[in-house]
């Protein structure tokens, strides 16, 4: 009953040791999982991975030759997975669908407060010796409008928490969420979210239909000086259109905690590497932009709440029931 635990890091070990009462044998190993490091998961039933792992066809298909049968998610999303390989397989794909929307939520009111109240600057003047308020001016949240793009899970925490600011709420979601309109949350179209969205904050998932959901079109319809908000996946903005609007000041501050090429630069240290991409380097030179590596979800209660479920959805397939399966 081995199960191998991909990029398997150390706050991770301790909990997923801690909720492993049903005893399975976890061979945690911090590489990635990619078609060099398959091997590992030789003699294993089943292996566990986080999004930084490669969960491609060709990747999939040697899993399946190995002998592995189920894919444990540390994570909610999946874009990553290839979806139709693993059912070619028969190899069952669980995730941890809903382990702190509170963390992502309270995440991107963070960033809001942080590109709103300019207290990067602050602080970075301050280190400087420099306190002059002129750079500093900001704006209330009180009475903007904030626009939500996806009102699921951590979509409607994060309605619930812009309702506590005085927010006036505009959402635009295929599915209605009853829970978002008692934080007063208007269901509108795409085009009228963007047209009067002060702020908007993304928190759909990465499908075909929604990759580069914010494109050159998109932006354009926006308000002038919006504020655009992505704690959802990079792959949902053309980055090179938010470059261009970002330098002429149609957007007037961007929020990345995700961003579409961050595969190999987020979750490691690279500091003593050259990053050869222009686009992230672009960003990064602009005083109007704060990214952050991906790390919305980083909280206790999150890494708790993702092994212990992790746990659990290992449980469930040794037991047959199958927890959290994606269809
Ligand atoms: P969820 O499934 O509960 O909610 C997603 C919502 O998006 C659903 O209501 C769905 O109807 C809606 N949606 C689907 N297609 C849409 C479209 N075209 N336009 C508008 N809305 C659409 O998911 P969740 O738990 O709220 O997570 C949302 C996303 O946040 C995840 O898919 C993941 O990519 C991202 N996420 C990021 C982090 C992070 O650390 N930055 C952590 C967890 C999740």
């Amino acid at each position: 009953m081995q199960v191998v635990i991909y990029s398997a890091k150390k706050y991770e070990r301790e909990y997923l040791k801690k909720y492993n009462i049903y005893n399975y044998d976890l061979i945690f190993v911090e590489q990635n999982l990619s078609l060099k490091t398959t091997e590992l998961a030789k003699n294993c039933i089943g292996c566990c991975c986080f999004i930084t792992d490669d969960l491609s066809e060709k990747v999939i298909n040697r899993l399946a030759e190995i002998g592995v049968k189920f894919i444990a998610l540390r994570s909610a999303g999946y874009d990553h997975v290839d979806l139709s390989a693993a059912k070619a397989n028969n190899i069952a794909v669980m995730r941890v669908p809903k382990y702190s929307p509170q963390s992502v939520a309270e995440f991107a009111a963070g960033l809001i407060l942080v590109l709103s109240r300019n207290i990067i600057k602050a602080y970075t003047n301050g280190l400087k010796h420099n306190f002059s308020l002129d750079p500093l001016l900001g704006f209330n949240l009180y009475h903007k409008t904030v626009g939500i793009i996806g009102t699921g899970n951590i979509g409607s925490v994060f309605a619930r928490i812009m309702n506590g600011f005085g927010a006036h709420l505009l959402a635009y979601d295929p599915i209605k969420n009853e829970e978002c309109e008692q934080y007063g949350v208007e269901y509108v179209s795409f085009d009228r979210l963007l047209r009067e969205s002060d702020i908007i904050s993304l928190h759909c998932p990465l499908t075909q239909e929604t990759f580069h959901l914010i494109d050159s079109q998109a932006i354009s319809k926006m308000k002038n000086s919006v504020m655009l908000i992505n704690t959802g996946r990079g792959g949902l903005i053309d980055t090179t259109s938010l470059i261009k609007y970002l330098k002429n000041g149609k957007i007037a501050y961007a929020g990345l905690d995700v961003y579409e090429k961050e595969k190999g630069l987020f979750f490691q240290d690279c500091s003593n590497k050259i990053i050869n991409d222009d686009e992230f380097l672009t960003l990064q030179n602009l005083s109007n932009v704060l990214i952050t590596p991906h790390q919305a979800f980083f909280t206790t209660e999150s890494i708790q709440n993702i092994c212990q479920t992790t746990i659990e959805n290992i449980n469930s397939y040794f037991q047959g029931n199958h927890l959290n399966v994606i269809d």
